[in-house]
């Protein structure tokens, strides 16, 4: 070969490596994934210009800087493991690497290898990177949507179901207890027919919000669904369980605020306890449960651990539910009346009356246990007309029997209330019976005339009427006093737990003292409830109370009774 051709040839051959690197030099410029290359030692002899768009760096910043640096120090040594099978040619992958960017941060990447031999010898390797964090976010966000309920963020019953697993093993393992803590809202549907949807899951919101404020470091809160919240406690003792239960119970005293609205809203806790319950998450659940409904059924707003005598005081609630719906037509219900006594003259010229079911199952049941059954399944309508048209009827044949003028105070369920046109009903019910409109009284809880929207418009109805209007169980339900300026209320009921023990409990006698001096401030008529012992009667006298009622006069009574004692 002459030495012309050879050099020709020697040119070409050039001139097409340097082509073929300048191609491939910028697939590699080019390419939109960071592509960094490192050379035998670890250190880095390249890095393309999508390493600075994902990682921050210019090439001259990394240039001789060890990979090693950049990579978050957790997975050290399995990074240096996979650069050392790299180095032996294979083209591997690897997941989850932390990559360390300028500004700080790490971010989660995805890394290729890929050796560059010449002649068989590995030279160096490129590593090709991938940001997958955005990828992670996501993966974490899917997580985080399995096990937590969408509305309030809490946990829900798939993290309970886990979490309930690990903490039985550990528990079981050290010999320590679990508190299993059901909390479930009472009445909470009177708020959602009162706001709507919508507004109830605000206050779904708050009470969450509320709750999580007191978790101890070893508890955790879940949405149980509903109008229920469940708390999984780690070794904790009953009283501290207790204690914690209570913290929940006066945290419910104040009011949720929803459109400047104050609502007030109780809980019935039920507690049910690892192992001594149970060992399964099911059955102390449905322990748990099974407490809270005692609680419910014995006038709400209470806590208790679970009793084996639960088990067995447990009614069929569908049973009773039943037999309920059939009690009118079967003549089971009937109203007693309790006077109400004028402890300074001693007279009687009001009575309240209360319902009193006997059922053929059943026997005798309690107003505090059939009412809130009657309210849930909406019996309240129809059972409610009943005893306003008993009533009444009852004025009627008084009146017309000549009786001296007396009045009787029913009580209304905030459903009844609530339902709308009450007031017009009552009007009619007053007009179709000729009664008195004075003489008919109607009583509604503190909590409940909170709770409802249109309150004021029907109150005021109610006394363009004529009607009286008392507020019942005063100071069990309210904070705030305002809406005693603003709503027509003409008596004020002080409600029973705190005229128990006036004669030996100072702050009950101050309590009711200040109720009493309240209620002649603001002009209205105070009656005390629940009054048993001469005592308390004194007391209550003394501080100008001017009416009572309790046991120490007489229970409620039926109307026969009431007639042959106070008309004869
Ligand atoms: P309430 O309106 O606060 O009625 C007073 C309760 O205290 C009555 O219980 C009465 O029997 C009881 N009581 C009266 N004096 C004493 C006493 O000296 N000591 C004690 N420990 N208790 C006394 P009752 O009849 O079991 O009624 C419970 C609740 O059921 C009532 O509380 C009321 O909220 C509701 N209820 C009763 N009748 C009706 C009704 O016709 N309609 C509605 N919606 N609710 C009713
Ligand atoms: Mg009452
Ligand atoms: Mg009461």
């Amino acid at each position: 070969m002459d030495s012309n051709r050879l050099q020709d040839e020697l040119m070409l051959e050039r001139n097409s490596r340097l082509e073929f690197e300048h191609k491939y030099k910028s697939v590699i410029d080019h390419n939109l994934d960071p592509i960094i290359t490192i050379n035998l030692s670890g250190r880095i002899s390249y890095a393309n210009i999508a390493v600075h768009k994902a990682f921050g760096y210019r090439l001259k910043e990394l240039t001789g800087r060890a990979i090693i640096d950049l990579i978050g120090e957790e997975k050290n040594n399995e990074f240096n493991d996979f650069l050392s099978r790299a180095f032996s040619g294979e083209s591997i992958e690897m997941e989850g690497i932390k990559f360390f960017h300028k500004r700080g941060k790490y971010l989660s990447a995805y890394v290729k290898t890929i050796p560059v031999a010449i002649r068989g010898d590995i030279k160096e390797i490129h590593l090709i990177l991938r940001d997958t964090s955005f990828h992670l976010k996501n993966n974490e966000r899917l997580l985080f949507l399995s096990y937590h309920d969408q509305l309030t963020g809490l946990w829900n019953r798939r993290a309970l179901k886990e979490h309930f697993d690990a903490d039985a093993d550990y528990a079981f393992r050290c010999d320590e207890q679990l508190s299993l803590i059901q909390l479930d809202l009472d009445r909470f549907n009177t708020i959602n027919d009162s706001i709507g949807r919508n507004g109830a899951d605000e206050i779904l919101k708050m009470i969450a919000d509320r709750i999580k404020l007191v978790i101890p470091k070893a508890g955790k809160l879940y949405r149980n669904g509903g109008d229920e919240y469940i708390i999984l406690l780690q070794n904790h003792s009953i009283e501290k369980t207790e204690k914690l239960t209570q913290k929940i119970m006066s945290d419910f005293t104040k009011p949720f605020y929803f459109n400047r609205q104050e609502y007030f809203i109780s809980s019935s806790i039920g507690i049910s306890v690892y192992p001594e319950d149970g060992t399964e998450l099911e059955e102390l659940l449905q322990k748990a449960e099974q407490a809270v409904r005692f609680v419910k059924e014995r006038g709400r707003s209470h806590y208790r651990f679970y009793r084996e005598e639960m088990n067995t005081a447990f009614t069929d609630t569908a049973l009773m539910e039943a037999h309920l719906r059939r009690a009118i037509e079967f003549n089971e219900l009937e109203l007693h009346y309790q006077p109400q006594v004028n402890l300074k003259t001693g007279e009687i010229d009001s009575f309240e009356a209360l319902l009193r079911w006997n059922n053929r199952k059943f026997g005798f049941v309690s107003p505090a246990e059939f009412i809130p059954l009657a309210e849930e399944s909406g019996l309240i309508h129809s059972i409610g007309d009943w005893v306003l048209e008993v009533v009444c009827a009852q004025l009627k044949e008084w009146q017309d029997k000549q009786f001296r003028p007396v009045r009787i105070a029913v009580n209304i369920s905030p459903k009844q209330f609530q339902i709308g046109a009450f007031a017009e009903k009552a009007k009619q019910i007053i007009e179709k019976h000729g009664i008195h409109p004075s003489s008919f009284e109607v009583e509604i809880t503190e909590s409940a005339l909170m709770n409802m929207k249109d309150t004021l418009s029907t109150l005021q109805k109610l006394k363009e009427i004529g009607v009286t209007i008392s507020v019942d169980d005063f100071g069990t339900g309210y904070s705030s006093l305002s809406y005693l300026k603003q709503y027509p209320i003409d008596i004020i009921k002080i409600d029973r737990s705190f005229i128990k023990d006036i004669e030996l409990d100072e702050k009950n006698e101050a309590i009711a003292k200040t109720i009493i001096n309240l209620a002649h401030n603001l002009g209205m008529q105070v009656i005390a409830e629940g009054v048993e012992k001469d005592l308390q009667a004194e007391i209550l006298k003394e501080a100008d109370c001017h009416k009572a009622q309790g046991y120490l006069f007489s229970k409620a009574v039926p109307a026969s009774e009431i007639a042959e004692r106070y008309f004869a």
